[in-house]
């Protein structure tokens, strides 16, 4: 029999479950999307879940520090940034069940037990919350039509707050039988010491641990920063009880979309379909080294300024480093990030003269008034240097403030989200959204149509007049002042549906919009961001021309 019944109907979704050990941030969430991409370009339909075991519901309220970038939905779910990574690779949108937490199955759990339906039984971690956390992984199997969900339990093997989920896999894995689950544990391999030994002891220690939960692992993947020699790998077979085919070296790589491709070269996706019983047809990876031999090429290169407040985590606009990344693997120019945390910018002159030498800036979204200055004098030094500019949410929203402040002369200008009592309230909540910020949860969440001005500079670049773009914000330019910005050359080209301001272009400029939506969370390797590639065409288009024939001094 294929699969297991549950509620009469048969479960015969393939699961593949990807664990880390001994240390967190291994790219856990590279490798789980590059797994995932070695089925896909062997013509199999795949889906891909996320754990993160805190007991946060969402990532919609933790701290870009703590967590790195919130990544935005369709469907509007503020999720952890690996299911962007998952997009990517993968070239398909998920929806908000593909992020499961602890907090979202205990509240499943508890409502479930106020409702009564436990019939008076000790709710308890097995078999309610196990049973729940199965349900959840089944069901987003089958409503993806997937014949396989990758399952990348966050955290590292050995945390209390991942037991259950590993519990509920364990469990999983023994109803569905043989052949039906794989498991794939990453782990470190360090290099210590004057010789540089990689040393497989962390290793060993975190199999151990897995299979004390019950868990034999059927493949280990170790990280580090050098490939494994033949020994390491014998090694960590014999230790660990996997096969030697099984054991994946997979160190650093220059970008990360090098990763399926090292993983495909060590037979990964053979073996999974060996165990899992899935036709290992012939992988077609066409597009995808192309889009790396082109990334390599590196010709000529751009600096683009980078300016916010949380660039010395990275991590925090992930999405942006990578919309660039494709562009590279499109252009074949190196694209180079220069970061500016926007308080230094304000109060260092050197930094903003720094910047003027960029040959694109970039203002990413943001919240509240630390570092707003530094902001707003970046998009200052584009406008009036004439630097290609691309602001994204709180970038153009500032990108309005500067605007009515230096060059309508309306020097009290701000959004009301710094000051709630300004005269020129530029940015501003709207009147129906007034009584809603009452309640909380007002943010304008996920994907919405946005309608394009027919003959704009933005509808251009997109070759179409309708689209759709993912949206997290509170605060809307105000429509008050639409008239006076146009008149000056700031004109707003893209509406919502509704009314609202999504683009702004500025004529007379090279290359300068401002858009309320985040497009960063729609670029891909196998299709750039429009609005990125703009950006960085424009940037060596101007380049090109700033740089002169002949030398004056050959003049002379
Ligand atoms: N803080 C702004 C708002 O809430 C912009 C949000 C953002 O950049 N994501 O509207």
């Amino acid at each position: 029999m294929r699969g297991a019944f549950y509620d009469g109907r048969r479960f015969s979704v393939k699961v593949i479950v990807v664990s880390g050990g001994v240390i967190s941030g291994l790219g856990k969430g590279i490798t789980t999307s590059s797994l995932g991409r070695l089925l896909k370009a062997r013509g199999i339909p795949i889906t891909i879940l996320k754990i993160d075991p805190y007991l946060n519901v969402d990532a919609g309220t933790m701290n870009p520090y703590q967590h790195g970038e919130v990544f935005v939905l369709d469907d509007g779910t503020e999720a952890d940034l690996d299911l962007g990574n998952y997009e990517r690779f993968l070239g398909q949108s998920l929806v908000g069940t593909h992020n499961l937490t602890t907090g979202k199955i205990y509240r499943a759990v508890i409502e479930k037990e106020r409702r009564g339906d436990y019939l008076g039984n000790t709710v308890q971690i097995i078999p309610h919350v196990t049973g729940e956390i199965k349900r959840t992984i089944r069901e987003v199997a089958q409503a993806a039509g997937a014949e396989v969900i990758l399952v990348e339990v966050g955290g590292t093997v050995g945390d209390i707050e991942s037991m259950p989920f590993l519990e509920a896999l364990r469990e999983l894995s023994n109803e569905l039988g043989e052949g039906h689950m794989a498991f794939v544990h990453t782990t470190l391999v360090p290099v210590v010491g004057p010789v540089g030994e990689a040393k497989t002891k962390p290793t060993q220690h975190s199999v151990r641990e897995l299979r004390a939960i019950g868990i034999r692992p059927n493949m280990i993947i170790a990280r580090g920063p050098a490939p494994l020699t033949a020994d390491i790998k014998a090694k960590i077979s014999l230790f660990c009880d996997v096969p030697p085919e099984a054991v994946i070296s997979v160190p650093d790589q220059p970008v990360i979309y090098e990763v399926p491709l090292v993983l495909e070269a060590q037979g990964v996706g053979t073996f999974l379909c060996r165990v899992l019983g899935l036709p290992d047809r012939p992988p077609d990876y066409a597009a995808w080294r192309e889009f790396l031999a082109t990334y390599r090429r590196g010709e000529g290169s751009v600096e683009v300024g980078v300016v916010g407040k949380y660039t010395e985590l990275r991590d925090a606009y992930l999405s942006h480093t990578e919309a660039f990344h494709h562009c590279q693997g499109h252009l074949g120019v190196e694209i180079r990030l220069q970061w500016y945390d926007s308080e230094d910018l304000a109060r260092n002159p050197s930094l903003a003269a720094r910047l003027e030498r960029s040959d694109a800036i970039l203002v990413p979204g943001g919240f509240g008034s630390r570092g707003v200055d530094g902001k707003i004098r970046a998009v200052e030094i584009a406008r009036t240097k004439r630097i290609p500019y691309l602001g994204v949410c709180y970038g153009f929203q500032i990108e309005a403030v500067e605007f009515a402040r230096n060059v309508l002369g309306l020097g009290a200008a701000t959004t009301t989200e710094i000051d709630p009592a300004t005269p020129e309230p530029v940015v501003c909540l709207l009147e129906e959204q007034k009584d809603r910020s009452d309640m909380g949860g007002t943010m304008r969440l996920g994907a919405q149509r946005v309608n394009l001005t027919p003959g704009s500079a933005i509808a251009r670049l997109y070759g179409r007049t309708e689209i759709w773009e993912r949206h997290r914000h509170r605060f809307e330019i105000n429509p008050k002042y639409l008239e006076r910005f146009a008149a000056h050359g700031l004109r707003a080209t893209g509406m919502s549906v509704d009314g609202r301001v999504e683009v702004f272009e500025l004529a007379d400029h090279p290359y300068c919009f401002g858009v309320q939506y985040h497009p960063e969370f729609l670029s891909r390797p196998e299709a750039p961001h429009p609005l990125y590639l703009g950006l960085i065409r424009a940037a060596l288009a101007r380049k090109e021309v700033a740089i002169p024939v002949a030398p004056p001094t050959a003049l002379a």
